[in-house]
């Protein structure tokens, strides 16, 4: 058994080795087990304390190093552990009885009041209890390992207190002051000057990155990094840093000096940095940013194309940029030498040294222009300008001014001005021409708003309407303008307001009541239209006048003809008189000669002359449109063809025939016998436009004319019409002629030839009829007359030419009453009707007429004169049916204005019967209307 594991050991190794311990309680070494043997011989080698109790008693083996810990209590070698440290066994014994129990225990900085010198002593520990087993597994020791922390702990605790002193220190100081600690550059310590500086933000336990993240990218933190990393301190003086001052703002640039200051352990590691530092923001440091600002000032005012300088307060220029040298040609000690003021123009020296005398007297800006001259002696215009600059305490301390070259401004801005004042005048001008043509033009003007009221109008109104400005200012055009023209009146100031240009005319209201045609231009004036109009009632008076002239003129071209043709037809009419009255006169000095022979032959002159006397006539009533027209239903396809012998007769064998007839044809509403004369009278033009021969078709065709075609052809409405055209390939017409073709008496024909009043005869009988008459010629190729001639709608049954005379019959003792006032016409009527064996009464007017209807007696056939006096026959008819419905009525007539047309005029029961008269024709009309019954009770009164 060897005692090597007490090698070493120091002063318990030899206390060990020379025999003491087996006096104790633990017995002899050698007598120990393994364990207890292996673990002192761990022990003794250790430097840090250490200790092992034992057995059951807890016999307490330990190294030198737990001597000191022993003091008064070493030497204890062998002894219990409750024995030897029995002041601390309260707070020690459950912790060994623990590790005894099978537990380990780890204990730091736990304070326990030791007496180990004589008296109580507060002492700090921290130590390790790990239980040791025996060879059968059972608890037989504990080992500790142990530190006395005492002055660690009281260290920490002195810096605590440091650290609250060094708060408290800080606290008032009027630097910001900090302290970091670790790499993340952790608060520890922040005062109020920091808190101010920082938005008095919660920063303590918060690493820098976290606490005042605004600062991150002004190279803040990585300063402190640098300094940690380093150990090395950094001054910053007047560095710019943007900071967060108040909560919610935006950070504000600060200017300030500080320092980092490395802290370090004992052992010299960096373990915090330091900061300290002030704000120059504000307070008298100012000067130094002033300063730098001052050097940066100057670069600027060497960049600028300007003239830079400046002034101490007393007004001496001191100091010159380049520009200012390279305008003037001097340096900045002969400028300084020289004074600004020479360099003025003379003229403007006076202005701007007043100016620089208020400015400096006042520390207003100084703003003036003057004229410098340049290095070459030219002198050109500058703007002067000039702003002082104060101190923290409001004092000027500098003046800093520049020259800028105004002269090609002020040459504009003076042709601006010239050009102003031109225009103003110019704009004058015409402002008081306009007010000038406004007053004084005798030309209506008005300004209107687009809702129609006047809202100005020019003296003018109440020269030509007589209204004075204000009346009619605020009236709406409605009560200005002719009802009439009002539609078209809106109309136009609507295109006016939308740019449009209208011209119109409208009648507006004098004051006197009556109208006045204006006509009209207007034009947009910004929310308004302006409306310019002319008096045009005299011009439209006199174009009214020359429509009169015209007329009149067209009257009397007519009289004019009306003399030729009188002229003509009383030439005519004599010749037709002497036969007529020749042959009278023979026969009356034969007859009371008491010869009859030879009176046949007369009495047949005498009445054919009174026929030719009464177709002139006839013709003439035609041209006048005045004829009376028995306007019928006509069929005239039979009245063409029942015609057709007598056209070839008259065309002539060389000239062929040839007619031609729509299929299904309408019938006219026409009058026969006129048609049938219109047919011979174009025939013959035909026959005469052919003297060679030729071809000569007559039409027939249904027609349908349209509105366009109807509006096209004049005077005619749409609707049904059959065209009946004559067409010959004779020598046509020239347009002469065409153009005076239907003129009554126009005739290319021979004197004794031609009358020249076929076509008017035509024409006016058509027309009259409600129908329409062209020709189409081309000379050399012939001529188309075509006559438009009115459908006829109603049901009658149709009047063919041939069915025109009645069959008659004579009923004796039917009364007749004839009404003429007239004596040889009636007479000549009675002395009919007495060859006719009808009995008669006669009257000479409606009056005494009346009385014979009003009597009892019975009346059968009333035969009355139209144009009677007083009243006339139609009403003398109307009156005579009213009273006696059965009655029937032949009007005999020779001139019918009234009785323009059947239609209308003609009742049923009526006929018509125009003088001159074939005595017997009015016998075959009489026995006619006798023989036949009136076919309604109640004729129609119209
Ligand atoms: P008149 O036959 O008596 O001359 P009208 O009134 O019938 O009178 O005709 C007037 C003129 O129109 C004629 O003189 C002739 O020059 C011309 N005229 C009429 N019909 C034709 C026709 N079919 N061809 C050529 N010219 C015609
Ligand atoms: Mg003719």
């Amino acid at each position: 058994m060897t005692l090597r594991f007490l090698d070493g050991g120091g002063t318990m190794g030899a206390m060990l080795r020379s025999g003491d311990g087996a006096r104790s309680a633990l017995g002899a070494p050698v007598g120990w087990p393994i364990a207890l043997r292996s673990l002192v011989g761990i022990l003794l080698s250790a430097p840090q304390p250490m200790f092992v109790a034992w057995g059951k008693d807890r016999l307490m083996v330990y190294n030198d190093g737990y001597m000191e810990i022993l003091g008064d209590h070493h030497p204890a070698f062998g002894k219990p552990f409750a024995q030897v440290w029995a002041e601390v066994m309260d707070q020690v014994g459950p912790i060994l009885d623990r590790a005894y129990g099978g537990q380990p225990t780890y204990m730091d900085d736990i304070e326990l009041v030791l007496h180990r010198y004589g008296r109580p002593e507060k002492t700090n520990f921290s130590f390790f209890y790990t239980p040791v087993r025996g060879e059968d597994g059972e608890v037989v020791g504990v080992f500790c390992a142990c530190t006395e922390t005492t002055r660690k702990v009281a260290a920490q605790r002195s810096r605590a207190q440091e650290l609250a002193r060094l708060r408290e220190m800080f606290e008032q100081s009027p630097s910001f002051v900090a302290v970091l600690r670790g790499r993340t550059h952790e608060f520890e310590l922040t005062n109020t000057a920091f808190l101010q500086l920082t938005a008095q933000r919660k920063v303590i336990g918060m690493a820098v990155r976290d606490a005042l993240p605004e600062l991150a990218e002004q190279g803040i933190f990585e300063l402190l990094d640098k300094v940690y990393a380093t150990g090395q301190p950094f001054k910053g003086e007047a560095m710019p840093i943007k900071i967060l001052r108040t909560a919610g703002a935006a950070p504000s640039l600060r200017y300030v000096d500080f320092v980092y200051q490395p802290l370090r352990d004992p052992h010299g590691s960096v373990t915090g940095i330091f900061v300290e530092g002030v704000d120059l923001t504000t307070s008298h440091q100012q000067a130094r940013v002033l300063r730098e600002s001052e050097e940066k000032f100057r670069t600027f005012a060497q960049v600028v194309p300007n003239h830079v300088w400046t002034s101490p307060p007393d007004g001496r220029l001191d100091w010159f940029n380049d520009q200012t040298l390279a305008y003037t040609g001097l340096s900045t000690p002969e400028l300084i030498r020289a004074g600004w003021r020479k360099l003025v123009h003379a003229d403007d020296v006076v202005p701007a040294a007043a100016a620089w005398s208020q400015a400096l007297a006042t520390g207003s800006n100084y703003e003036v222009e003057f004229r410098l001259r340049r290095a070459d002696g030219v002198y050109r215009w500058h703007l002067a300008r000039a702003l002082p600059i104060r101190n923290a305490d409001g004092d000027i301390v500098r003046w800093v001014g520049t020259n800028t070259d105004v002269e090609d401004q002020r040459a504009d801005r003076e042709a601006l001005l010239r050009l102003n004042t031109d225009l103003e005048r110019r704009v004058d001008e015409r402002t008081r021409e306009k007010e000038r043509i406004w007053r004084n033009s005798p030309d209506l003007m008005a300004v209107l708003g687009t809702d129609g009221i006047f809202t100005e109008v020019n003296p003018a109104w109440s020269r030509v309407l007589g209204w004075e400005v204000a009346q009619v200012v605020g009236k709406s055009i409605s009560q200005m303008i002719h009802p009439d023209d009002l539609a078209s009146a809106e109309q136009a100031l609507a295109q006016a307001s939308a740019g449009v240009l209208p011209t119109f005319e409208c009648r507006v209201v004098h004051r006197d009541a009556s109208y006045r045609s204006i006509a009209w231009t207007a034009a947009p004036e910004g929310c308004s239209v302006f409306a310019f109009g002319r008096d045009v009632t005299a011009q439209r008076a006199q174009e009214r006048a020359l429509e009169l002239a015209e007329e009149q003129l067209r009257q009397s071209q007519k009289m004019e003809a009306i003399g030729q043709l009188t002229g003509g037809i009383a030439h005519d009419f004599n010749n037709m008189l002497a036969s007529i009255y020749g042959s009278i006169q023979l026969m009356q000095r034969r007859l009371s000669a008491g010869k009859v022979e030879g009176l046949q032959s007369l009495l047949e002159k005498a009445s054919a002359s009174s026929q030719r006397a009464a177709a002139l006539t006839q013709r003439l009533l035609a041209f006048a449109r005045r004829q009376p027209l028995d306007i019928r239903r006509v069929d005239l396809l039979p009245l063409v063809e029942s015609l057709q012998d007598m056209f070839v007769r008259t065309l002539g064998p060389r000239t062929t025939l040839k007619l031609q007839f729509g299929a299904d044809l309408w019938a006219a509403r026409i009058d026969a016998g006129q048609v049938e004369s219109a047919l011979l009278n174009l025939v013959i033009n035909a026959r005469d436009a052919m003297p060679e021969g030729g071809q000569l078709t007559i039409t027939v065709d249904n027609m349908e004319v349209d509105a366009p075609m109807a509006a096209r052809l004049v005077d005619l409405s749409a609707g049904d019409y059959i065209a009946l055209r004559v067409t010959d390939n004779g020598d046509g017409m020239p347009a002469s002629v065409l153009a005076r073709a239907f003129e009554p008496f126009f005739t290319t024909k021979p004197v004794g030839q031609g009358t020249g009043l076929g076509l008017s005869m035509i024409y006016g009988f058509v027309k009259q009829a409600g129908g329409h008459v062209g020709i189409e010629s081309e000379v050399g190729k012939g001529t188309t007359v075509s006559l438009l001639l009115p459908r006829d709608l109603s049901t009658d049954v149709p009047v063919a030419a041939s069915a025109r005379a009645p069959t008659v019959s004579v009923h004796a003792g039917e009364m007749i009453l004839v009404v003429e006032d007239d004596d040889a016409v009636r007479s000549v009527i009675a002395a009919v009707l007495q060859d006719m064996g009808y009995p008669f009464m006669e009257a000479v007017d409606a009056t005494s007429a009346l009385a014979v209807i009003d009597s009892a007696r019975p009346i059968d056939l009333l035969v009355t004169d139209v144009g009677l006096p007083g009243m006339n026959g139609r009403q003398l008819a109307e009156i005579a049916i009213a009273r006696r419905p059965k009655l029937k009525v032949l009007f005999v007539t020779g001139y019918a204005e009234q009785a323009a047309q059947r239609q209308g005029f003609l009742g049923d029961g009526m006929q018509m019967i125009t003088k001159p008269f074939a005595i017997t024709e009015l016998a075959s009309r009489i026995r006619a209307m006798l023989a036949t019954e009136k076919p309604r009770a109640v004729p129609s009164a119209k």
